[in-house]
């Protein structure tokens, strides 16, 4: 088909680069796969999507990258997007840890799935040289019952500037009716909301953040060990340990809700927990020294994704699903290591 949209910028390839930067669960793969599709099917253009994993568990960290291109610019690079003209951040905790602002040029678009201000995030760095959109994806997810990636696709085919809205609808809607039917009417809404409620919040000359005179951020640090470099019989020379991992981003706007008076301390919660959140309280019986007893405590939210597996296997009804509210998870948590620094 020929088209005849055109790109905003390009790099020296002749390519429009993307980023999203996620966390698996929130479907940022389906997303890239469904706005190049939208590229190519429906506009003619050139596009090439991919992801990249950590381990294969919801709540690890996902990057998707998109390269668009004109129709008679072939694209043959499927190396990862190291200087994004665009990034778009599914969740705004993601921001403290896994460098999605690394390389976004200068004068790029970023774009934050976020409920707070552009104040209380300028401490993470953002830049002072790009356009940089809020929206609340999560809330229009909750509303919409749909989910996160949707709202996001409806943001960067705005932000873009060149994305046709008519096309991304089309190639989701279609998506959906083969995979989930049912999905197609709280999706279509979703993505009209993420295209209309995206709020410009700084521009390279705004007043909140300091304008940057560097030209782009920074890029992805260098590996440690490349192939001439790893120690020999691959050992581990750092242990990682999801310890201080917080998965507070991949919940989807719900998480378990405990009511102690229900429960009945037999610990099915805790055999299916894939997070191992429950904090458990040993006790002595009054009438038998050496009976111990463990009594249930509660939730340490830090590490809870939200997959209420708990909920659905909790015999007494002491865990309820119910929608987070701002704050809820950090004042009702129990701390699990009150050492760590989290
Ligand atoms: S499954 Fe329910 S009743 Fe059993 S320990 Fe967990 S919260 Fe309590
Ligand atoms: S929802 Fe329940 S089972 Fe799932 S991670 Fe949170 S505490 Fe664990």
């Amino acid at each position: 088909m020929p088209s005849k949209t055109c790109l905003p910028i390009v790099d020296e390839f002749g390519f429009f680069e993307v980023r999203l930067d996620s966390i698996g669960g929130l479907g940022a793969h389906l997303a890239g796969q469904i706005l190049g599709e939208a590229a190519v099917i429906k506009m003619g253009l050139n596009a090439l999507h991919f992801s990249s994993y950590g381990s294969e568990k919801k709540g690890s960290p996902i990057k998707s990258f998109l390269r668009f291109a004109a129709p008679d610019r072939q694209i043959r690079s499927c190396s990862p997007v190291e200087r994004p003209h665009l990034v778009a951040v599914f969740h705004d905790a993601l921001l403290k840890t896994t460098g999605g602002l690394d390389g976004l040029r200068k004068d790029g678009t970023l774009i934050i799935n976020t409920r707070q201000t552009l104040e209380e995030l300028k401490a993470f760095g953002l830049p002072g040289n790009c356009r940089i959109y809020f929206i609340d994806a999560l809330a229009i997810a909750i509303e919409e019952k749909s989910r996160v990636n949707t709202a996001m696709m409806g943001a960067v085919t705005t932000a873009s500037g060149f994305l046709a809205p008519d096309a991304v609808l089309q190639a989701l809607s279609e998506t959906f009716a083969k995979k989930h039917p049912s999905a197609v009417v709280p999706n279509e809404r979703t993505f009209q909301r993420g295209l209309e409620e995206l709020e410009l919040v700084a521009e390279p000359s705004c007043d909140v953040i300091e304008e940057t005179k560097e030209d782009d951020m920074p890029l992805r640090p260098s590996p440690k060990f490349g192939y001439l470099t790893a120690p020999i019989g691959g050992c581990i020379t750092e242990a990682g340990s999801s310890y201080t991992r917080d998965l507070s981003a991949s919940r989807s706007g719900f998480l378990p809700v405990l009511d102690v008076e229900q429960c009945v301390h037999c610990g099915m919660c805790d055999i299916v927990c894939p997070d191992l959140c429950f904090v458990w309280k040993q006790e002595t019986s009054a009438s038998d020294d050496a009976l111990i007893k463990f009594r249930l405590e509660g939730i340490d939210y830090y590490y809870c994704k939200g997959c209420m597996r708990c909920v659905d296997s909790c015999p007494s009804g002491a865990l309820t699903r119910q929608a987070e509210e701002e704050g809820f998870a950090e004042r009702h948590r129990v701390v699990m290591f009150p050492e760590a620094k989290q």
